[in-house]
Protein backbone atom coordinates (compact mmCIF):
# COMPACT_ATOMS: atom_id res chain seq x y z
CA UNK A 1 0.00 0.00 0.00
CA UNK A 2 1.06 3.48 -0.31
CA UNK A 3 1.13 4.11 3.53
CA UNK A 4 4.37 1.66 3.30
CA UNK A 5 6.31 3.64 0.98
CA UNK A 6 9.11 6.36 1.76
CA UNK A 7 7.94 9.80 1.47
CA UNK A 8 7.52 11.07 -2.24
CA UNK A 9 10.25 13.06 -3.45
CA UNK A 10 10.08 16.20 -4.93
CA UNK A 11 11.31 15.28 -8.56
CA UNK A 12 12.48 18.11 -11.33
CA UNK A 13 10.13 18.67 -14.05
CA UNK A 14 12.75 17.99 -16.79
CA UNK A 15 13.75 20.00 -19.26
CA UNK A 16 11.73 20.24 -22.26
CA UNK A 17 8.56 19.17 -20.27
CA UNK A 18 5.40 21.24 -22.47
CA UNK A 19 3.98 23.71 -21.40
CA UNK A 20 0.73 22.92 -22.89
CA UNK A 21 -2.35 24.49 -21.02
CA UNK A 22 -2.38 27.33 -18.32
CA UNK A 23 -6.24 26.48 -17.68
CA UNK A 24 -7.81 23.99 -14.81
CA UNK A 25 -8.97 20.48 -16.16
CA UNK A 26 -12.58 21.01 -17.43
CA UNK A 27 -13.17 17.40 -18.00
CA UNK A 28 -16.88 16.56 -16.72
CA UNK A 29 -18.12 14.36 -14.06
CA UNK A 30 -20.99 13.48 -11.94
CA UNK A 31 -20.27 16.40 -9.30
CA UNK A 32 -19.47 18.66 -11.81
CA UNK A 33 -21.35 18.66 -15.05
CA UNK A 34 -20.49 20.29 -18.12
CA UNK A 35 -23.26 22.71 -19.81
CA UNK A 36 -24.34 21.56 -23.15
CA UNK A 37 -26.20 23.28 -26.05
CA UNK A 38 -28.83 19.75 -25.27
CA UNK A 39 -28.69 20.15 -21.11
CA UNK A 40 -26.44 19.57 -18.73
CA UNK A 41 -23.97 16.38 -19.41
CA UNK A 42 -22.46 14.16 -16.90
CA UNK A 43 -20.01 11.32 -17.32
CA UNK A 44 -20.26 8.12 -14.89
CA UNK A 45 -17.05 6.49 -14.45
CA UNK A 46 -17.19 3.09 -14.93
CA UNK A 47 -13.46 1.17 -14.56
CA UNK A 48 -13.16 -1.66 -16.98
CA UNK A 49 -16.77 -0.77 -18.32
CA UNK A 50 -17.96 -3.16 -15.21
CA UNK A 51 -21.50 -2.27 -14.41
CA UNK A 52 -23.78 -5.14 -12.54
CA UNK A 53 -27.55 -5.61 -13.74
CA UNK A 54 -28.39 -3.57 -10.63
CA UNK A 55 -26.08 -0.25 -11.37
CA UNK A 56 -26.90 -0.75 -14.42
CA UNK A 57 -30.66 -0.29 -13.87
CA UNK A 58 -30.32 2.86 -12.12
CA UNK A 59 -27.62 4.38 -14.49
CA UNK A 60 -30.92 3.92 -16.72
CA UNK A 61 -33.38 4.95 -14.53
CA UNK A 62 -31.38 8.36 -13.78
CA UNK A 63 -31.17 8.68 -17.54
CA UNK A 64 -35.01 8.30 -18.40
CA UNK A 65 -35.84 10.17 -15.35
CA UNK A 66 -33.66 13.27 -15.28
CA UNK A 67 -32.10 13.39 -19.05
CA UNK A 68 -33.04 12.42 -22.38
CA UNK A 69 -33.18 8.84 -21.66
CA UNK A 70 -30.62 7.70 -23.57
CA UNK A 71 -27.25 6.04 -22.19
CA UNK A 72 -24.06 7.85 -24.59
CA UNK A 73 -20.95 5.18 -24.41
CA UNK A 74 -17.89 6.90 -24.39
CA UNK A 75 -14.35 5.69 -26.12
CA UNK A 76 -12.93 4.60 -22.84
CA UNK A 77 -15.97 2.07 -21.75
CA UNK A 78 -17.60 4.80 -19.41
CA UNK A 79 -21.24 6.39 -19.81
CA UNK A 80 -22.61 10.08 -20.65
CA UNK A 81 -26.05 10.89 -19.35
CA UNK A 82 -26.78 14.01 -21.59
CA UNK A 83 -30.03 16.73 -21.40
CA UNK A 84 -30.33 16.90 -17.94
CA UNK A 85 -31.68 19.10 -15.72
CA UNK A 86 -29.34 21.85 -14.16
CA UNK A 87 -30.47 21.53 -10.52
CA UNK A 88 -30.29 17.58 -10.52
CA UNK A 89 -26.59 17.11 -8.97
CA UNK A 90 -27.72 16.46 -5.95
CA UNK A 91 -30.14 13.33 -7.07
CA UNK A 92 -27.52 12.56 -9.31
CA UNK A 93 -24.56 12.28 -6.79
CA UNK A 94 -27.02 10.84 -4.13
CA UNK A 95 -28.39 7.66 -6.11
CA UNK A 96 -24.66 7.09 -7.98
CA UNK A 97 -23.05 6.80 -4.35
CA UNK A 98 -26.10 4.61 -2.91
CA UNK A 99 -25.38 1.75 -6.11
CA UNK A 100 -21.60 1.88 -5.76
CA UNK A 101 -20.79 4.20 -8.22
CA UNK A 102 -19.40 6.84 -6.81
CA UNK A 103 -16.72 5.09 -3.81
CA UNK A 104 -14.74 8.27 -3.35
CA UNK A 105 -16.45 11.77 -4.69
CA UNK A 106 -12.35 13.29 -4.45
CA UNK A 107 -11.37 10.18 -7.22
CA UNK A 108 -14.67 10.51 -9.31
CA UNK A 109 -13.11 11.92 -12.40
CA UNK A 110 -9.45 9.83 -12.24
CA UNK A 111 -11.23 6.40 -11.97
CA UNK A 112 -9.90 6.15 -15.47
CA UNK A 113 -9.35 2.41 -16.27
CA UNK A 114 -10.04 -0.12 -19.34
CA UNK A 115 -9.34 -3.59 -19.27
CA UNK A 116 -9.59 -6.08 -22.05
CA UNK A 117 -13.56 -7.26 -21.90
CA UNK A 118 -13.16 -10.42 -22.95
CA UNK A 119 -10.80 -11.12 -19.87
CA UNK A 120 -11.82 -14.30 -18.32
CA UNK A 121 -14.53 -15.60 -20.93
CA UNK A 122 -13.41 -16.45 -24.30
CA UNK A 123 -10.22 -18.74 -22.72
CA UNK A 124 -8.10 -16.63 -25.65
CA UNK A 125 -6.21 -14.09 -22.87
CA UNK A 126 -3.29 -14.52 -20.76
CA UNK A 127 -5.03 -14.01 -17.47
CA UNK A 128 -8.08 -12.41 -15.85
CA UNK A 129 -7.25 -8.65 -15.22
CA UNK A 130 -10.42 -8.66 -13.05
CA UNK A 131 -8.39 -8.97 -10.13
CA UNK A 132 -6.09 -6.01 -10.92
CA UNK A 133 -8.84 -3.86 -11.93
CA UNK A 134 -10.58 -4.24 -8.40
CA UNK A 135 -7.27 -3.54 -7.23
CA UNK A 136 -6.04 -0.56 -9.32
CA UNK A 137 -9.38 0.88 -8.27
CA UNK A 138 -9.17 0.48 -4.47
CA UNK A 139 -5.67 2.20 -4.74
CA UNK A 140 -6.42 5.01 -7.13
CA UNK A 141 -9.57 5.83 -4.55
CA UNK A 142 -7.01 5.51 -1.70
CA UNK A 143 -4.30 7.78 -2.92
CA UNK A 144 -4.49 11.61 -2.25
CA UNK A 145 -2.23 12.07 -4.73
CA UNK A 146 -4.02 10.72 -7.81
CA UNK A 147 -7.01 13.62 -7.05
CA UNK A 148 -4.28 15.57 -9.11
CA UNK A 149 -4.57 13.27 -12.09
CA UNK A 150 -6.20 15.11 -14.65
CA UNK A 151 -9.58 13.18 -16.10
CA UNK A 152 -7.98 12.69 -18.97
CA UNK A 153 -5.28 10.07 -17.74
CA UNK A 154 -5.93 6.76 -18.97
CA UNK A 155 -4.89 3.34 -17.45
CA UNK A 156 -5.29 0.46 -19.22
CA UNK A 157 -5.05 -3.22 -18.14
CA UNK A 158 -4.32 -5.36 -21.00
CA UNK A 159 -4.68 -9.90 -20.83
CA UNK A 160 -2.19 -9.98 -23.35
CA UNK A 161 -4.18 -10.08 -26.33
CA UNK A 162 -3.15 -6.21 -27.10
CA UNK A 163 -6.56 -5.11 -27.40
CA UNK A 164 -6.72 -2.18 -24.84
CA UNK A 165 -2.50 -1.79 -25.26
CA UNK A 166 -3.49 -0.36 -28.43
CA UNK A 167 -5.31 2.37 -26.77
CA UNK A 168 -2.37 5.05 -25.85
CA UNK A 169 -3.12 5.04 -22.21
CA UNK A 170 -0.65 6.62 -19.87
CA UNK A 171 0.07 3.35 -17.88
CA UNK A 172 -0.74 -0.13 -19.36
CA UNK A 173 -0.48 -3.25 -17.59
CA UNK A 174 0.76 -6.21 -19.71
CA UNK A 175 0.70 -9.86 -19.34
CA UNK A 176 3.44 -10.93 -21.12
CA UNK A 177 3.46 -14.77 -22.55
CA UNK A 178 6.12 -16.35 -20.10
CA UNK A 179 4.49 -14.90 -16.67
CA UNK A 180 4.84 -12.10 -14.49
CA UNK A 181 3.22 -8.65 -15.13
CA UNK A 182 5.09 -5.65 -17.17
CA UNK A 183 4.13 -1.95 -16.97
CA UNK A 184 4.37 0.28 -19.75
CA UNK A 185 4.42 4.03 -19.32
CA UNK A 186 2.99 6.13 -22.46
CA UNK A 187 4.17 4.88 -25.49
CA UNK A 188 7.74 3.44 -24.32
CA UNK A 189 9.04 0.81 -26.21
CA UNK A 190 10.51 -0.65 -23.03
CA UNK A 191 8.72 -2.25 -20.41
CA UNK A 192 9.03 -3.06 -16.83
CA UNK A 193 8.96 -6.45 -15.88
CA UNK A 194 7.55 -6.55 -12.36
CA UNK A 195 6.04 -9.46 -10.15
CA UNK A 196 2.15 -10.26 -10.64
CA UNK A 197 1.19 -9.77 -7.30
CA UNK A 198 2.64 -5.70 -7.53
CA UNK A 199 1.26 -4.73 -10.45
CA UNK A 200 -1.70 -3.03 -9.68
CA UNK A 201 0.80 -1.14 -7.13
CA UNK A 202 3.35 -0.15 -9.67
CA UNK A 203 0.86 0.96 -11.73
CA UNK A 204 -0.44 3.55 -9.08
CA UNK A 205 3.16 4.54 -8.39
CA UNK A 206 3.66 4.95 -12.38
CA UNK A 207 0.98 7.39 -12.56
CA UNK A 208 2.28 9.39 -8.86
CA UNK A 209 5.42 9.28 -10.22
CA UNK A 210 4.34 11.39 -13.43
CA UNK A 211 2.33 13.63 -11.12
CA UNK A 212 5.57 14.47 -9.72
CA UNK A 213 7.63 14.55 -12.52
CA UNK A 214 5.11 17.13 -14.53
CA UNK A 215 3.72 19.12 -11.58
CA UNK A 216 3.72 22.64 -12.26
CA UNK A 217 4.02 22.28 -16.44
CA UNK A 218 0.40 22.07 -17.41
CA UNK A 219 1.13 18.25 -18.63
CA UNK A 220 -1.91 16.23 -18.46
CA UNK A 221 -1.03 13.52 -20.10
CA UNK A 222 2.54 11.13 -20.39
CA UNK A 223 2.41 11.65 -23.76
CA UNK A 224 2.65 15.46 -23.74
CA UNK A 225 6.21 14.97 -21.49
CA UNK A 226 8.46 16.29 -24.27
CA UNK A 227 11.67 15.20 -22.26
CA UNK A 228 13.23 12.24 -22.93
CA UNK A 229 10.86 9.65 -21.67
CA UNK A 230 13.62 7.89 -20.18
CA UNK A 231 13.83 10.94 -17.67
CA UNK A 232 9.96 9.47 -16.44
CA UNK A 233 10.90 5.87 -16.46
CA UNK A 234 13.82 6.10 -14.48
CA UNK A 235 11.76 8.00 -11.73
CA UNK A 236 9.25 4.94 -11.95
CA UNK A 237 12.24 2.35 -11.45
CA UNK A 238 13.86 4.79 -8.39
CA UNK A 239 10.24 4.78 -7.46
CA UNK A 240 9.48 1.03 -7.03
CA UNK A 241 12.50 0.15 -6.01
CA UNK A 242 11.99 2.09 -2.96
CA UNK A 243 8.30 0.38 -2.43
CA UNK A 244 10.50 -2.69 -2.50
CA UNK A 245 9.04 -3.71 -5.65
CA UNK A 246 11.65 -5.05 -7.83
CA UNK A 247 11.68 -3.91 -11.84
CA UNK A 248 13.43 -5.00 -14.81
CA UNK A 249 14.08 -3.09 -18.24
CA UNK A 250 12.91 -5.28 -21.10
CA UNK A 251 11.70 -4.85 -24.84
CA UNK A 252 8.05 -4.35 -24.09
CA UNK A 253 5.49 -6.33 -27.01
CA UNK A 254 5.27 -4.33 -30.27
CA UNK A 255 2.29 -2.19 -29.49
CA UNK A 256 -0.38 -3.04 -31.80
CA UNK A 257 -1.58 -0.51 -34.21
CA UNK A 258 -5.30 -1.38 -34.26
CA UNK A 259 -6.89 -2.26 -30.82
CA UNK A 260 -9.33 -4.80 -31.93
CA UNK A 261 -12.82 -4.85 -30.75
CA UNK A 262 -14.79 -8.04 -29.63
CA UNK A 263 -16.62 -9.44 -32.64
CA UNK A 264 -20.76 -8.69 -32.09
CA UNK A 265 -22.20 -12.04 -32.04
CA UNK A 266 -21.71 -15.62 -29.49
CA UNK A 267 -18.42 -15.91 -27.72
CA UNK A 268 -17.64 -19.43 -26.96
CA UNK A 269 -16.20 -19.69 -23.18
CA UNK A 270 -14.32 -22.68 -21.83
CA UNK A 271 -16.73 -22.93 -18.64
CA UNK A 272 -20.35 -24.34 -20.16
CA UNK A 273 -21.49 -20.69 -20.52
CA UNK A 274 -21.30 -18.31 -23.27
CA UNK A 275 -20.63 -14.19 -23.65
CA UNK A 276 -22.89 -12.30 -25.86
CA UNK A 277 -21.15 -9.34 -27.95
CA UNK A 278 -22.91 -6.64 -29.25
CA UNK A 279 -21.96 -3.11 -30.72
CA UNK A 280 -24.23 -0.02 -30.12
CA UNK A 281 -25.33 2.39 -32.89
CA UNK A 282 -23.46 5.15 -32.71
CA UNK A 283 -22.67 4.74 -29.11
CA UNK A 284 -26.65 5.35 -27.79
CA UNK A 285 -28.43 3.04 -25.65
CA UNK A 286 -32.35 3.33 -25.41
CA UNK A 287 -33.72 2.98 -22.38
CA UNK A 288 -35.96 -0.51 -24.02
CA UNK A 289 -32.75 -1.51 -25.40
CA UNK A 290 -30.26 -1.33 -21.99
CA UNK A 291 -33.27 -3.12 -20.05
CA UNK A 292 -33.24 -5.81 -22.85
CA UNK A 293 -29.34 -6.04 -21.95
CA UNK A 294 -29.57 -6.08 -18.62
CA UNK A 295 -32.41 -8.92 -18.63
CA UNK A 296 -30.07 -11.01 -20.71
CA UNK A 297 -27.32 -10.07 -18.31
CA UNK A 298 -29.43 -12.05 -15.62
CA UNK A 299 -29.87 -14.95 -17.23
CA UNK A 300 -27.33 -15.80 -14.99
CA UNK A 301 -27.97 -18.95 -12.64
CA UNK A 302 -27.45 -16.97 -9.60
CA UNK A 303 -29.51 -14.13 -10.35
CA UNK A 304 -26.67 -11.35 -10.83
CA UNK A 305 -25.05 -10.57 -13.89
CA UNK A 306 -23.07 -7.85 -15.40
CA UNK A 307 -22.59 -5.71 -18.46
CA UNK A 308 -18.92 -4.87 -19.72
CA UNK A 309 -18.74 -1.58 -21.66
CA UNK A 310 -15.92 -1.89 -23.81
CA UNK A 311 -13.96 1.47 -25.70
CA UNK A 312 -15.43 0.93 -28.88
CA UNK A 313 -19.23 1.74 -28.10
CA UNK A 314 -19.96 -2.21 -27.77
CA UNK A 315 -21.62 -4.39 -24.57
CA UNK A 316 -20.86 -7.74 -23.22
CA UNK A 317 -23.08 -9.27 -21.52
CA UNK A 318 -21.02 -12.60 -19.59
CA UNK A 319 -22.95 -15.92 -18.23
CA UNK A 320 -25.34 -16.47 -20.67
CA UNK A 321 -26.77 -19.87 -20.98
CA UNK A 322 -25.43 -21.59 -23.97
CA UNK A 323 -28.59 -23.57 -24.82
CA UNK A 324 -30.38 -19.72 -24.52
CA UNK A 325 -27.80 -17.60 -26.32
CA UNK A 326 -28.96 -17.14 -29.91
CA UNK A 327 -32.48 -16.61 -28.96
CA UNK A 328 -31.16 -13.99 -26.66
CA UNK A 329 -28.81 -12.46 -29.45
CA UNK A 330 -32.01 -12.52 -31.34
CA UNK A 331 -33.75 -10.62 -28.77
CA UNK A 332 -30.70 -7.82 -28.94
CA UNK A 333 -30.76 -7.73 -32.35
CA UNK A 334 -34.76 -6.79 -32.21
CA UNK A 335 -34.56 -4.22 -29.92
CA UNK A 336 -31.65 -2.57 -32.88
CA UNK A 337 -28.01 -3.35 -31.30
CA UNK A 338 -25.61 -4.36 -33.66
CA UNK A 339 -25.34 -8.85 -33.31
CA UNK A 340 -22.62 -9.68 -36.11
CA UNK A 341 -20.22 -8.10 -38.44
CA UNK A 342 -22.32 -7.50 -41.69
CA UNK A 343 -24.92 -4.58 -40.11
CA UNK A 344 -24.32 -1.88 -42.02
CA UNK A 345 -23.66 -0.27 -38.38
CA UNK A 346 -20.73 -2.24 -37.83
CA UNK A 347 -17.82 0.31 -37.34
CA UNK A 348 -19.82 2.69 -37.54
CA UNK A 349 -19.09 5.65 -34.94
CA UNK A 350 -20.01 9.79 -34.29
CA UNK A 351 -19.53 12.45 -32.43
CA UNK A 352 -22.62 13.97 -30.44
CA UNK A 353 -22.59 16.87 -33.28
CA UNK A 354 -25.78 19.47 -33.50
CA UNK A 355 -27.88 20.26 -31.69
CA UNK A 356 -26.03 18.94 -28.47
CA UNK A 357 -22.54 20.59 -29.03
CA UNK A 358 -22.27 24.28 -29.94
CA UNK A 359 -19.24 23.72 -31.77
CA UNK A 360 -20.68 21.19 -34.22
CA UNK A 361 -20.98 22.46 -38.14
CA UNK A 362 -23.53 19.75 -38.79
CA UNK A 363 -26.24 17.05 -37.30
CA UNK A 364 -23.80 14.07 -37.76
CA UNK A 365 -25.45 11.44 -36.56
CA UNK A 366 -28.49 12.16 -39.42
CA UNK A 367 -25.39 12.72 -41.80
CA UNK A 368 -24.40 9.16 -40.45
CA UNK A 369 -27.34 7.68 -40.55
CA UNK A 370 -28.87 9.38 -43.89
CA UNK A 371 -25.22 7.99 -45.40
CA UNK A 372 -25.44 4.04 -43.97
CA UNK A 373 -23.73 2.20 -46.94
CA UNK A 374 -22.27 -0.86 -47.22
CA UNK A 375 -20.41 -2.83 -44.51
CA UNK A 376 -16.80 -1.67 -44.71
CA UNK A 377 -13.33 -2.94 -43.37
CA UNK A 378 -12.28 0.07 -41.75
CA UNK A 379 -14.38 2.37 -39.41
CA UNK A 380 -15.84 5.48 -40.08
CA UNK A 381 -16.16 7.76 -37.62
CA UNK A 382 -18.66 11.02 -38.04
CA UNK A 383 -17.17 14.70 -36.09
CA UNK A 384 -19.24 17.87 -35.82
CA UNK A 385 -15.79 19.68 -35.86
CA UNK A 386 -12.05 19.25 -36.42
CA UNK A 387 -11.79 18.30 -32.40
CA UNK A 388 -12.68 14.94 -33.22
CA UNK A 389 -13.97 13.67 -29.86
CA UNK A 390 -13.84 9.90 -29.42
CA UNK A 391 -12.06 9.22 -32.68
CA UNK A 392 -10.65 5.88 -33.17
CA UNK A 393 -7.23 5.18 -32.79
CA UNK A 394 -5.52 3.43 -35.79
CA UNK A 395 -6.43 3.36 -39.08
CA UNK A 396 -9.88 4.69 -39.61
CA UNK A 397 -12.31 6.82 -42.18
CA UNK A 398 -12.86 10.15 -40.74
CA UNK A 399 -15.42 12.57 -41.80
CA UNK A 400 -15.18 15.96 -40.68
CA UNK A 401 -18.32 18.85 -41.24
CA UNK A 402 -16.90 21.96 -42.93
CA UNK A 403 -18.52 24.87 -43.81
CA UNK A 404 -19.39 23.76 -46.69
CA UNK A 405 -20.13 20.16 -46.75
CA UNK A 406 -17.59 17.17 -45.29
CA UNK A 407 -14.32 16.79 -45.84
CA UNK A 408 -13.76 12.75 -45.90
CA UNK A 409 -10.08 11.26 -45.18
CA UNK A 410 -8.27 7.80 -44.64
CA UNK A 411 -6.40 7.65 -41.47
CA UNK A 412 -3.91 5.30 -41.81
CA UNK A 413 -2.06 3.95 -38.46
CA UNK A 414 -2.67 7.23 -37.29
CA UNK A 415 -1.31 9.67 -40.19
CA UNK A 416 -4.38 11.53 -42.15
CA UNK A 417 -4.12 11.28 -46.07
CA UNK A 418 -5.51 14.64 -48.14
CA UNK A 419 -8.90 15.20 -47.02
CA UNK A 420 -11.55 15.03 -49.67
CA UNK A 421 -14.23 17.79 -50.14
CA UNK A 422 -17.89 16.01 -50.43
CA UNK A 423 -20.97 17.69 -50.33
CA UNK A 424 -23.31 17.27 -47.96
CA UNK A 425 -25.41 14.73 -49.83
CA UNK A 426 -26.35 11.15 -48.30
CA UNK A 427 -25.48 9.67 -51.69
CA UNK A 428 -22.39 11.17 -52.78
CA UNK A 429 -20.93 11.24 -49.02
CA UNK A 430 -22.14 6.80 -49.02
CA UNK A 431 -20.12 6.49 -51.91
CA UNK A 432 -17.17 8.72 -50.68
CA UNK A 433 -17.46 6.18 -47.07
CA UNK A 434 -17.37 3.34 -48.99
CA UNK A 435 -14.95 3.56 -51.09
CA UNK A 436 -12.94 4.55 -48.40
CA UNK A 437 -13.60 2.07 -46.02
CA UNK A 438 -12.91 -1.27 -48.44
CA UNK A 439 -15.35 -3.83 -49.13
CA UNK A 440 -15.32 -6.24 -46.04
CA UNK A 441 -14.28 -9.02 -48.08
CA UNK A 442 -11.67 -7.46 -50.12
CA UNK A 443 -8.30 -8.17 -49.46
CA UNK A 444 -6.39 -5.08 -50.90
CA UNK A 445 -5.92 -2.38 -48.23
CA UNK A 446 -9.04 0.42 -48.35
CA UNK A 447 -7.98 3.57 -50.99
CA UNK A 448 -7.27 6.97 -49.75
CA UNK A 449 -10.28 9.21 -50.94
CA UNK A 450 -8.08 11.98 -51.16
CA UNK A 451 -5.58 10.29 -54.26
S1 LIG B 1 -15.96 16.82 -32.32
FE1 LIG B 1 -16.55 18.99 -32.25
S2 LIG B 1 -18.73 18.92 -32.70
FE2 LIG B 1 -18.16 16.87 -32.09
S3 LIG B 1 -18.58 16.76 -29.89
FE3 LIG B 1 -16.41 17.32 -30.17
S4 LIG B 1 -16.40 19.56 -30.09
FE4 LIG B 1 -18.51 18.94 -30.47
Amino acid sequence: MLAAMPPPATLPVPTGAASVRDRGDACPGTLRLHRADDGALARIRIPGGVLSAAQADVVRELAERLGDGELHLTSRGNVQLRGLRPDCGGELASRLGESGLLPSERHERVRNIVASPLSGLDGLGRRDIRPWLATLDELVCASDLTTELSGRFLFALDDGRGDVDALGADVTLLTPADGDAALRIGQAGTVLRIPDEHAPRAALIAAETFLDTARGSGVWRVAELRADGGVLLDQVVRRLRQAGIPATRTPGPVRPARSAAPSPGIVDGPYGTVALSVGVPLGRVGAEQWRALTRAARQREDGGGELRLTPWRGVVVPGVERARAAETLDALEAAGLITGVRSPWAGVGACIGRPGCAKSLADVRAGATAALGPVGTLPVYWSGCERRCGHPRGSWVDVVAAPDGYRVSLVRDGERHAPQPVPDSPAALAAAVAGARGGLDERRPAPCPGT
